[in-house]
C-alpha cells in the first residue's frame, strides 16, 4: 500500500477502477460487455440478442449476494398458463432519477416508455415540467416528493397516480443528494422554484422528518390532497429496516420500497456513492418477514430496487418478498448510457445525465429501446416461472423453500423455511380508506360573514383536501370559485397544507406544526388579538411553510423553529421565530418583525428576508447569508407588506413600525451568492406589490371576545 502511494516517481495514484470500469481492475457489474449486449438488443430487438444479454447472468460470476442463491425448479407448467407479460410489466417502474440529474430528453424518454408499457416512471425529486401535462402519455405516474421539497405544488400532487416520500436512497443513505450548480440551468431552476447556478442541497429526509409521527403526518397530508394516489415510502436496505417498515405501514403507506446499495449516482459527488447501504436481498427478506409477523404485510406492496437487470434478479426478488420492481441503471443503459460515470460533472457524452445544450443534442435514446428491454425481460421472467412450476410472481412471494444456497455461506444468508411466512397477502384496495372527513371539511364550513367554525388540534391538514379537489376541478376545466373560510380555536398539524390559489384561511387562534406546508398560492392569516401580538405569543409551531412554492402567510405572533424552511416562493410576515429560520430557502420573501433564533439563513440560496437591525448579531449563518441596508424602493415594498399585515391581522407590532417617522429599522438578509436583483425578487410577489388583500380585519373574531381558547 505504501509503495503504491509513494513508490512511483509520478504524483498520480493508479486508477484501480473503483468508480469506473478499468481493464483488469475492480469488477463492475454494469461492465462494458453488458452495456454492449443490451445496446445490441435494444437497437435490434430479437430473441438471440436478448438471450446473449441474459447469458451474462450465468457467466459473470459472484458479484451480488443473490449470486449465491439458486432457484429450485419443480414440475414445469405450460407457458400459456403463466401470468401474462402485461401483468408483469405493470409491476415495473423506473426509479427516481430527477429532471436535473437527467436531461429533459432522457427523462421524457423513460416516462413515455413506461406509460406505453403500463408500468410507472418516477419523476425523482425536483418536480416535473407542467407542459408535459398537455401531452398525454408523457408525464410520470410516480411523483416523488422526498419530504415535500423542490417543485412540489398542488397541481404536481394531484397529477400523480403514486406519491413517493423518499426517506433515503439506496446508494447514499444518510447523506442525500445534491444537484451541482452547473446543472441548475434556468429551466431546471424554474421547475424546482430555485435560482439558476446555485447548488440544490438535498440532505437526507431525517433532516426534515424526525419521527414516524412526522412521516404519518406527511402521508396524511398527501392523501388529503390526492386521495386517488398510492402513497409510497422509500427506505434503504439494512439490518433493522423491517421494524422501520412496520412503522411506515402503520403510518399509512401503500407502497414500501426497499432500496439496495447499487446505483443512484446521477448527481451525487463520487464520494457519496460508495460504502453505503446494504444489498437489497438482506433488507427485502427482513421487511417481508417483519411485516408478515406483525400482520401488516397485506396493507402494503413491497417494491425492490438496486441493480436489477436480469430475469433471475426478479425471480429471486419475488421469492424474497417483492411485489414490484424498480430499475435505474439498466433503464438508462437501455436508452444509451455507456457508464462513463461522469453524471455529476454535467459532461455525459451521450446526453443523458447533463443539462449542457450541446451534449443534449447527442442523445439518441428512444422510448422504444426501453420498451424492447422490458418486454424481453418480462417474457424471460414468464419462461423462468414456467420452468419453476409457478403461474405468477405472486405465487413465489416469500416461498423461501424454493431457494438454495450455492456455497456454504448459509449462516450469512440464513434462508429460513418458508412455511409460516408463505401466507399469500390479501391486498386491499389502497384507495378504499379515503380521507377522514370532518365537520371542518370545506363543504361544511360557513363563508365569511357567517361566523367562524370552531377548530381543534385534532383537525389536521385543513385545506389540503379541498385544495386537491379544487385543483382537480380546474384541471378538468370546471369553474372553481375562490373561497375564504374563517376558523377559531387551535388548528392541528398542517393547517393550510398545499393551499392553492383562490383559497384563503383565516384563523383566529393558534396552529400546530407545518402550517402552510407546500403552500401553492393560497393565503393564510393567523392572529389572536392585540395582546397576543404585543406579548409575542407563539401562534404557529415548527417547520411552517416547509417547501412552499407560492402564496402568502401573515401571523400576528411568533413561530417555532425552522420557519420557512425550503420556502421557494411564498411571502410571509411573522413577529418572531425560533432557530434555523429560512433554512434552505430558495425563493420568496420573509419579514420578521421580532426576535430571531440562531442559525438564521443556513443553506439559504435564494429569496430575501427582512429582520430588525438590532437582531442581526450572532444569529445569521454567515457561511450562507449576509445583511444589507435597504434600498429606497425596497423600503416602500416592505411598507406595503407591513400594511397588508396590519390590514389582515390588525397587528399592533406592525402598526408601530409603520407609525414611525424615520425609516424602517430593518435590514435585508440575502444569500451570499444572490442572483438577480432585489426588485426582481419583489416582482415575483405581485399581490403584495399591487395592493393589500381586501379582507377586513373585523372579519376576525377577537380572541378576547371569544370564550375559548383563553389566551389572556
Ligand atoms: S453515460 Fe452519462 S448517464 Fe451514463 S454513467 Fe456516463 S455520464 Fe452517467
Amino acid at each position: 500500500m505504501h509503495a503504491a502511494g509513494y513508490g512511483s516517481a509520478t504524483e498520480e495514484l493508479a486508477d484501480h477502477g473503483l468508480y469506473r470500469f478499468r481493464k483488469g481492475a475492480e469488477l463492475h457489474a454494469t461492465s462494458p460487455e453488458l452495456v454492449r449486449r443490451l445496446h445490441a438488443h435494444v437497437r435490434k430487438p430479437q430473441a438471440g440478442n436478448y438471450g446473449a444479454f441474459e447469458e451474462l447472468a450465468k457467466s459473470e460470476g459472484t458479484t451480488f449476494l443473490r449470486d449465491l442463491l439458486e432457484m429450485l425448479p419443480d414440475q414445469p407448467v405450460p407457458l400459456e398458463e403463466v401470468e401474462p407479460a402485461e401483468s408483469i410489466l405493470a409491476r415495473f417502474s423506473t426509479q427516481a432519477m430527477s429532471l436535473g440529474s437527467l436531461s429533459p430528453e432522457a427523462h421524457k424518454a423513460l416516462s413515455i416508455a413506461m406509460n406505453q408499457l403500463g408500468g410507472r416512471s418516477n419523476t425523482g425529486e425536483g418536480g416535473e415540467d407542467s407542459d408535459l401535462y398537455q401531452v398525454p402519455g408523457t408525464s410520470s405516474k410516480i411523483k416523488q416528493v422526498a419530504s415535500g421539497r423542490f417543485g412540489v405544488t398542488a397541481e404536481y400532487l394531484v397529477r400523480a397516480e403514486e406519491l413517493e416520500i423518499k426517506m433515503a436512497q439506496g446508494s447514499k443513505p444518510g447523506e442525500g443528494g445534491q444537484l451541482p450548480a452547473r446543472k441548475v440551468t434556468e429551466y431546471i431552476a424554474r421547475i424546482r422554484h430555485a435560482t439558476p447556478g446555485t447548488p440544490l442541497i438535498s440532505p437526507p429526509p431525517h433532516h426534515d422528518i424526525y419521527s414516524i409521527e412526522d412521516l404519518a403526518q406527511l402521508i396524511h397530508d398527501l392523501r388529503a390532497v390526492n386521495p386517488r394516489a398510492r402513497i409510497g415510502v422509500k427506505l434503504v436496505s439494512g439490518t433493522g429496516v423491517g421494524v422501520i417498515a412496520a412503522g411506515v405501514a402503520k403510518a399509512g403507506a401503500d407502497v414500501i420500497t426497499v432500496s439496495g446499495h447499487n446505483g443512484g449516482t446521477g448527481s451525487s459527488p463520487l464520494t457519496s456513492i460508495k460504502n453505503t447501504g446494504l444489498p437489497w436481498e438482506i433488507g427485502l427478506r427482513e421487511t417481508h418477514e417483519t411485516l408478515l409477523r406483525a400482520g401488516l404485510r397485506s396493507r402494503v406492496k413491497l417494491r425492490v430496487d438496486g441493480g436489477l437487470r436480469f430475469s433471475r434478479d426478479i425471480l429471486i426478488g419475488a421469492t424474497l418478498g417483492a411485489d414490484e420492481f424498480g430499475f435505474g441503471t439498466a433503464a438508462l443503459v437501455a436508452i444509451g448510457c455507456v457508464m462513463a460515470r461522469q453524471c455529476h460533472l454535467n459532461t455525459c457524452p451521450v446526453g443523458i445525465a447533463t443539462q449542457d445544450e450541446t451534449l443534449r443534442t447527442r442523445f439518441n435514446g428512444k422510448p422504444e429501446m426501453v420498451v424492447a428491454y422490458f418486454r424481453s425481460l418480462a417474457e424471460e421472467i414468464r419462461k423462468g416461472l414456467a420452468e419453476l412450476g409457478v403461474r405468477g410472481l405472486a405465487e413465489l412471494r416469500g416461498w423461501y423453500d424454493r431457494l438454495e444456497t450455492r456455497s456454504g455461506l448459509d449462516p450469512l444468508l440464513v434462508i429460513p423455511v418458508s412455511k409460516p411466512s408463505r401466507v399469500l397477502p390479501q391486498q386491499t384496495s389502497v384507495l378504499d380508506g379515503g380521507v377522514e372527513e370532518t365537520e371542518l371539511s370545506f363543504e361544511h364550513t360557513r363563508p365569511v360573514g357567517a361566523g367562524c367554525s370552531p377548530i381543534h388540534n385534532f383537525h389536521r391538514s385543513i385545506g389540503a383536501h379541498f385544495s386537491g379537489e379544487l385543483m382537480h376541478e380546474r384541471l378538468e376545466h370546471k369553474e372553481a370559485p375562490a373561497s375564504t373560510r374563517d376558523f377559531q380555536g387551535t388548528a392541528g398539524q398542517s393547517f393550510g397544507a398545499f393551499l392553492t390559489s383562490g383559497l384563503t384561511l383565516n384563523l383566529s387562534g393558534e396552529a400546530n406544526d407545518y402550517v402552510g406546508k407546500g403552500l401553492s398560492g393560497g393565503t393564510i392569516v393567523i392572529r389572536a388579538g392585540h395582546h397576543a401580538s404585543k406579548r409575542g405569543d407563539v401562534l404557529v409551531g415548527n417547520t411552517v411553510l416547509y417547501g412552499a412554492t407560492a402564496g402568502q402567510l401573515y401571523v400576528a405572533g411568533q413561530a417555532g423553529e425552522r420557519f420557512a424552511v425550503r420556502n421557494s416562493g411564498a411571502v410571509a410576515v411573522i413577529e418572531g421565530l425560533g432557530q434555523h429560520g429560512c433554512e434552505y430557502m430558495t425563493g420568496g420573501i420573509v419579514a420578521v418583525l421580532g426576535r430571531i433564533g440562531l442559525n438564521f439563513g443556513s443553506g439559504m440560496t435564494g429569496g430575501l428576508a427582512y429582520i430588525l437591525r438590532n437582531e442581526t448579531e450572532h444569529v445569521l449563518n454567515l457561511e450562507f447569508v449576509q445583511a444589507h441596508e435597504l434600498e429606497a424602493l425596497e423600503e416602500q415594498n416592505l411598507r406595503r407588506l407591513l400594511e397588508a399585515h396590519v390590514a389582515l391581522t390588525d397587528s399592533p407590532v406592525a402598526s408601530r413600525f409603520l407609525a414611525r417617522r424615520s425609516s424602517l429599522p430593518f435590514v435585508r438578509v440575502q444569500p451570499i451568492h444572490f442572483q438577480g436583483t432585489v426588485q426582481s425578487a419583489w416582482n415575483c410577489i405581485p399581490a403584495i406589490a399591487a395592493e393589500p388583500l381586501a379582507v377586513e380585519a373585523q372579519n376576525f373574531l377577537s380572541i378576547s371576545e371569544s370564550p375559548a381558547p383563553n389566551y389572556a
